[in-house]
């Protein structure tokens, strides 16, 4: 059942392909700590090509790689801005503060995603021994599930160079962003200093993400991931499934965007629902309803085969490349049945 359910409740719980599977089987490998693993050396190199930047590194996980980024670009005592929803401030274990000695300074999140670039500009500290040193500035690409503005990243990107400071993209989803807005990856990574990227989201990796940056960027980060026990052999064969993936999935995630469309237009029809608007809607459809009807619904669901998240309100759903058309109109059924029975 839970292998053939519809799953929602995130781009996470894809499964290898059986082209995937062949590919990570086929790998050749060596030992990555030597730097002999061909396969993961195609993969840093690609991915940093992709990205419009200079050099790659693979880590085990989104998390590691933005905390790389903040242990590499920032000293002991000094400071990263990032949103107060950004998974590199609320999301990962305070990494920074606790393994970095770096601490946030998070500044309010628009409903775009974007930081207010005035209050950025306030949130950087002057030159005071009372104060930490502002270092590093980070953005996040989509930002549930929205791209942002590519003038935007531009007067963000003016405002770091001006200030001196460091430029971190959190890109877990940045190939739904360039995708969807039908633009080269690296127009948006090329941009930034660092750029983070998942391989296991919607791109269908079993684990791993990118961080890329300039050559010397990365190898202090290589030296970072060592000291955090990140140093692995014939890894390879997991670095097959993220190079597969670059190769094979970016330009698919157009078919994700697709499904949340249908997915978003289906439950709007329904009239106890509201479903957020989205002028760029990638992977996520986001949809809330009264305190009342949120109770049964994942069981009711879970019951057809469709597995929903129903921690919040709004409940977020996203699609994938393991839901398929007749998967959105199934759920769209599902939740015209379900507020049908409890009308
Ligand atoms: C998933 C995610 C991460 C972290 O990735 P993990 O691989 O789960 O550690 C970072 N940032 C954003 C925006 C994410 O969605």
């Amino acid at each position: 059942m839970m292998n053939t359910a519809i799953d929602f409740r995130s781009d996470t719980v894809t499964r290898p392909s059986s082209g995937m599977r062949q590919a990570m089987a086929g790998a050749p490998v060596g030992d990555d700590v030597y730097g002999d693993d061909p396969t993961v050396n195609d993969l840093e190199e690609k991915a940093a090509q992709l990205l419009g930047q200079e050099a790659g590194l693979f880590v085990t996980s989104g998390t590691q790689g933005n905390l790389l980024a903040i242990l590499t670009h920032c000293q002991r005592g000094e400071e990263y801005i990032a949103g107060t929803k950004a998974h590199a401030y609320l999301e990962e274990g305070g990494g920074g503060a606790v393994l970095a000695s770096v601490q946030p300074h998070p500044v309010e999140n628009q409903t775009d995603g974007t930081l207010d670039l005035a209050s950025v500009r306030a949130a950087i500290k002057p030159d005071d021994f009372h104060l930490a040193i502002t270092r590093l500035f980070c953005l996040e690409n989509t930002f549930f599930g929205t791209p942002l503005p590519m003038e935007y990243l531009a007067e963000a990107k003016s405002l770091a160079t001006e200030h001196g400071l460091r430029f971190h993209l959190d890109g877990a989803r940045v190939f739904n962003a360039a995708v969807r807005s039908g633009i080269t990856p690296s127009t948006i990574g090329g941009m930034f200093d660092s750029v983070s990227a998942c391989l296991s989201k919607g791109l269908g990796a079993p684990i791993g993400s990118v961080l890329t940056g300039s050559t010397e960027f990365i190898q202090r980060a290589r030296r970072w991931r060592k000291m955090l026990g990140g140093g692995t052999r014939q890894v390879g064969i997991l670095a097959a499934a993220g190079l597969y993936a670059l190769e094979h999935n970016i330009e698919r995630l157009a078919q994700d965007h697709e499904h949340a469309m249908l997915l978003a237009d289906g439950l709007a029809d329904i009239e106890e629902l509201e479903v957020q608007e989205a002028a760029h809607r990638t992977n996520m459809v986001f949809v809330s309803m009264s305190e009342a009807k949120l109770g049964d619904l994942s069981d009711f669901m879970r019951d057809r085969g469709i597995l929903v998240t129903v921690e919040e309100n709004p409940v977020r759903l996203v699609t994938h490349l393991d839901i398929n058309q007749t998967g959105i109109k199934t759920t769209v059924d599902a939740f015209k049945d379900y507020f049908r029975k409890a009308a």
